[in-house]
């Protein structure tokens, strides 16, 4: 198949171009570098099966020849990004998404949404199942990428639902692995880091909040399976092992062997309390169930950031804060 990935560049965007070359398929990738960077790529310089467009896909996407697929990638997806790029993170999964969606109905090709567990917002529902409808605070400092992302579900239904369009929607959720950046802001690469500089881990509010945390080699399986075998209901991908923010801060100082302090900060406004994926829906229909162990994925996440550190691509600034509290 041939296949378009907008987001190439960006952690799972790129990990996506290594599987679907791996089996055979050839791979555009699509990407602004505005968050996704040159390095995660740079491996597939010389694969004839792939090409990297740089574009923004909030303008459009000058690709004019036929493809099998597309899946949609592109966005700030860390808070930290999304609240210093507001305006580009709404239009990326409005015009973005409905970019993608027109290519995918001109060539007559399969349409795979990145949504999130985001559109769940701060959840009353738990764990997660696809058919609850959320909790979301449509004019809070997050709703530019969650309110972005149902719409961007709300315009991939419809493209389905009135153009016969062959969709998927994945819900995305907490992604670690090698290619996060280092100051990325997400939770897991902000404690790594601050263990291996020997900064204090930055436990923003009581740390009792929760996430589930999905290794990227397992999280990017569970895509691969729905775009091929899926159908067009969205679909949670994402480790069901939940964690609270202290327990993760545990782990990280017990792995790296850091003698890192803790430093509370405070609550970014609207953070979710508790998250976890149900994945009954992946189970049956694809088969899909995250392998790696919270505690193995860490291990080997440390070890792509102690590399990084020997390579000096690492500063011991202070992580970033979340803008908006
Ligand atoms: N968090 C934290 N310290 C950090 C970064 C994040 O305590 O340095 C918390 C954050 O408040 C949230 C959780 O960790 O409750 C996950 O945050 P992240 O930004 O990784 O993902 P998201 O909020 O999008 O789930």
């Amino acid at each position: 198949m041939k296949i378009v990935i907008t987001g190439a560049a960006g952690f799972l965007g790129s990990h996506l171009c290594d599987r679907f070359l791996r089996d055979g398929h050839q791979v555009i990738g699509v990407d602004n570098y505005l968050t996704g960077s040159p390095d995660n790529i740079r491996h597939l310089a010389d694969n004839d099966a792939f090409r990297l467009v740089e574009a923004d896909v909030s303008a459009g996407i000058p690709l004019d020849e036929p493809i099998d697929g597309i899946l949609h990638f592109a966005s700030p997806a860390s808070p930290i990004d999304y609240y210093e790029f507001p305006v580009e993170t709404l239009k990326v999964g409005s015009y973005g998404t409905h970019n993608c969606l027109e290519l995918a109905r001109q060539q007559k090709a399969r349409f795979f949404l990145a949504s999130t567990s985001e559109v769940y917002g701060d959840p009353a529902v738990h764990p997660q199942k696809e058919s609850y409808w959320g909790n979301v605070n449509s004019i809070g400092p997050r709703s530019v990428y969650d309110e972005a992302k149902r719409y961007a579900e709300a315009v991939t239904m419809a493209y389905h639902r009135h153009h016969g369009v062959d969709t998927r929607i994945v819900r995305i959720f907490n992604t670690y692995g090698p290619r996060m950046r280092p100051h990325d802001g997400r939770v897991v690469s902000n404690f790594i880091v601050q263990a291996l500089t020997g900064e204090p881990l930055s436990i923003y509010g009581d740390g009792s909040q929760t996430r589930s945390f999905c290794y990227v080699d397992d999280e990017v399986e569970g895509i691969y399976r729905l775009f091929m075998n899926g159908d067009s209901q969205p679909t949670n991908i994402g480790n069901p092992d939940e964690y609270t923010v202290q327990q993760l801060a545990d782990i990280v100082l017990d792995l790296t062997g850091s003698s890192s302090t803790i430093a509370r900060q405070p609550l970014p406004a609207d953070d979710p309390k508790l998250r976890r994926p149900d994945i009954t829906r992946a189970r049956t229909m694809l088969g899909w169930e995250p392998k790696v162990p919270v505690r193995d994925g860490v291990a080997r996440t440390i070890q792509y950031f102690r590399q990084l550190l020997a390579e000096s691509k690492l500063s011991t600034r202070t992580m970033a804060e979340p803008q908006a509290r």
